[in-house]
């Protein structure tokens, strides 16, 4: 049997999943729900719809239905670049010398370079259902901006982007990208809302932050007639829409009789990880099967392995609802590091609640040794991956140089959530060794937490 796997799984057309899989339905313990910042009490639909879509809103606050239907629009959305390949990692295998066998699931397949275009196209096409003129959203390091703008090109929406103003300086190609599928984008802060003119009147010549970008984009949704803000990781919906990629995995392994032991992704704001474990959570949690979950970040960036368990504000201006989650602070700015995707203070409601009961674990590693296994990855795979997803890979290869030396023929699988290819000074850094590690002491942890609400 094991000979008969192909390198790359596909799926036929009629095999994609049809809905979504809402991983809240099967927790017992549900996450907790998000809260006004202004009277403590959890956020109505009304008070939300006011920020995001009435039907994004319904999907957010949905902890019960299991399966939600994946509109057919966005079906054929998801035709023109799923299923993305589910490929066994033999070359990889054999230059380790591992009796392990290594799955991954392909995410950069796109031309946004990443999963976040599963979520942007659902999100997308929920506006334009309600008959909005557009959306509002920031971008760091810019795959979900690019995302979003592509998703909005589709289905004629206007885009407006508030892109971290030093990454707009520092990254013209995505800005390029984004503005090829017709998005404006603005570097913030700006001149255009009241908080832009606030922080530049405080700050002249900052370069901005994601937080700041978040306010004004927020800003710029609830001042402007028939637009509303829409966010690319971290809250409900989001994972609801990637669940997508898991369900793939799920459909295809089950047809070739493959059972993962160990799943492993990336975790920023916990949006692929999320989707790319929960069907393998659900049986997890209805006690039907048993798989060991690893959450990977940066070292840098520790929400789970070193953050607090609490209500916390989900961007740095303080504007957005209060969400309980791992935490390093609203405030805590990580140090300049080159997995921009992966530098939020926070994660994911759900994920932090299934860590807390212990349904996954989680690992930090240091930026170098991610670059080395993205090295590593590149040179016997082929794809060069993005450093987002090389932080998957060194946790994966981790496990199955375990393997070596104990040697068990343990199953896998991990995600590959993008590519690099705009991720070109940090391997000249990488290849230069000119790259630097950083982690922030206890003490620098205690400060940001500190500031609470
Ligand atoms: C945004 C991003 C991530 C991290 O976001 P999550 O919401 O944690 O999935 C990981 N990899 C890539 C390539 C990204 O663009």
């Amino acid at each position: 049997m094991a000979n008969e796997i192909p390198y790359k799984i596909y799926l036929e057309e009629n095999e994609m999943p049809k809905s979504w899989y809402n991983l809240r339905a099967d927790m017992k313990t549900k996450p907790a729900p998000l809260l006004n910042p202004g009277t403590r009490e959890p956020m109505t639909a009304e008070e939300l719809e006011g920020v995001f879509c009435k039907e994004l809103v319904k999907q957010e606050l949905d902890n019960d239905t299991r399966e939600i239907e994946i509109p057919a629009d966005i079906r054929s959305f998801y035709k023109m670049y799923r299923p993305s390949p589910l490929v066994r990692a033999y070359c990889l295998e054999k230059k380790l010398g591992t009796p392990a066998k290594i799955y991954y699931k392909f995410e950069g397949n796109n031309t946004s370079g990443s999963h976040k275009l599963n979520s942007a196209i659902a999100q997308a096409y929920y506006a334009k259902q309600q008959g909005l003129k557009g959306v509002t959203t920031e971008t760091g390091a810019g795959q979900w901006g690019t995302a979003l703008s592509m998703a909005c090109a589709y289905f004629e929406l206007d885009c407006k982007v508030y892109m971290v103003k030093v990454s707009y300086e520092q990254k013209p190609f995505r800005r390029e990208v984004m503005r090829t599928y017709g998005a404006s984008v603005t570097p913030s802060p700006s001149e255009e809302t009241e908080i832009g003119r606030k922080i530049l009147k405080a700050h002249p010549g900052t370069t901005g932050s994601l937080g700041c970008a978040i306010s004004e984009a927020v800003e710029k949704a609830v001042s402007t007639e028939g637009y509303r803000y829409v966010l690319g990781s971290v809250l409900n919906q989001v994972l609801l829409h990637q669940s997508v990629i898991g369900q793939e995995c799920k459909i295809a392994m089950d047809k070739y009789g493959i059972k993962p032991d160990v799943i492993i992704g990336c975790a920023g704001g916990g949006s692929n990880l999320g989707g790319l474990i929960a069907p393998f959570m659900g049986q997890k949690l209805r006690g039907e099967a048993d798989y060991q979950i690893i959450a990977v970040e940066p070292a840098s960036c520790p929400s789970l392995t070193r953050g607090t368990y609490a209500y916390d504000f989900c961007d740095t201006g303080m504007v957005t609802p209060l969400a309980k989650m791992y935490t390093l602070g609203s405030n805590y700015i990580p140090a300049p590091n080159h997995a921009g995707g992966l530098r939020y203070h926070g994660m994911s409601s759900i994920l932090s609640e299934l860590y807390d009961e212990g349904f996954m674990e989680a690992k930090s590693y240091r930026q170098t040794e991610v670059f080395e296994a993205a090295e590593l990855f590149a040179r016997s795979e082929g794809i060069l991956p993005a450093p987002e997803s090389s932080h998957a890979i060194k946790g994966a290869l981790d496990e199955a140089l375990k393997c070596k030396e104990t040697g068990e023929e343990k199953t896998i699988l991990f995600g590959l959530t993008g590519t690099g290819y705009f991720d070109l000074v940090a391997y000249e850094q990488f290849n230069n060794k000119t790259m630097e590690d950083y982690v922030p002491t206890d003490e620098e942890i205690a400060e940001s937490v500190k500031t609470l609400p």
